[in-house]
């Protein structure tokens, strides 16, 4: 298994959690939900050395793709999204107007991450799985790394909470069925990266989430 650096750190207004998961050996690397911050996100990948060879998002709420434009020019790098998220990238100034944001730049998005598939990161490959609920292109990121293993939750799960069903597509059912079935279901001790605030693990979250069943 090859090593893994990852690097995870809040961008942008709304303080999404963006990370840069970097294969040690080849220095390639996958950012995942460039939220905004442009040049914090630059020195962090040249603090490591990292290239990056994928931008790919857990959904496509502005406050994730903030930075995805600059970042995918810079890289030259595909920006990757679920496709059941397209609408929301079309409509980001929607997003904007509502959050009161400037709209971001734009870049071309592809719409093709899908579930159980792989994305190759150097010696690395990092999961899909489509969590649908929080929005219907929602995805989480898993990765095997010496550790354990690493899940990338976007905004689907929050530690202690999950994430917000009233916006454009969003699903409660459907985010409580992604969750007990998609992530609850991962080892215990895997390390949960969440879209906002503090990481946790899924075996705190399945003891002390009040959301889907804990206490
Ligand atoms: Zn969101
Ligand atoms: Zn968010």
């Amino acid at each position: 298994m090859v090593g893994v650096r990852i690097e995870s750190f809040p961008t942008g207004p709304l303080a999404c959690n963006c990370s840069i998961v970097m294969d040690e050996e080849s220095k390639q690397a996958v950012v995942i939900d460039p939220g905004g911050d442009f040049p914090l996100i630059q020195e962090k990948l040249r603090l490591l050395g990292a290239e990056v060879c994928n931008i790919v998002h857990t959904h496509t709420h502005i406050d994730h793709v903030g930075a995805t434009a600059p970042l995918q020019e810079s890289s030259g790098a595909p920006a990757r999204i679920h496709e059941e998220d397209r609408f929301l990238y079309e409509m980001l100034p929607v997003q904007a107007a509502m959050l009161g944001m400037p709209q971001p730049p734009t870049c071309e998005i592809h719409g093709d991450l899908f579930d159980e598939q792989a994305v190759n990161v150097g010696g690395l490959e990092v999961g899909v799985l489509h969590t649908p609920g929080h929005t219907p292109g929602s995805v989480s990121f898993v990765i095997d790394t010496p550790n354990g293993k690493v899940l990338f939750a976007g905004d689907t799960l929050f530690r202690r909470s999950i994430g917000r069903t009233d916006l454009w597509g969003g699903d409660h059912p459907l985010i409580l069925r992604s969750i007990s079935e998609r992530l609850l279901t991962l080892d215990g001790d895997t390390r949960v990266i969440t879209g906002h605030g503090p990481e946790t693990t899924v075996g705190e979250e399945i003891a002390q989430n009040p959301f889907v069943g804990g206490r």
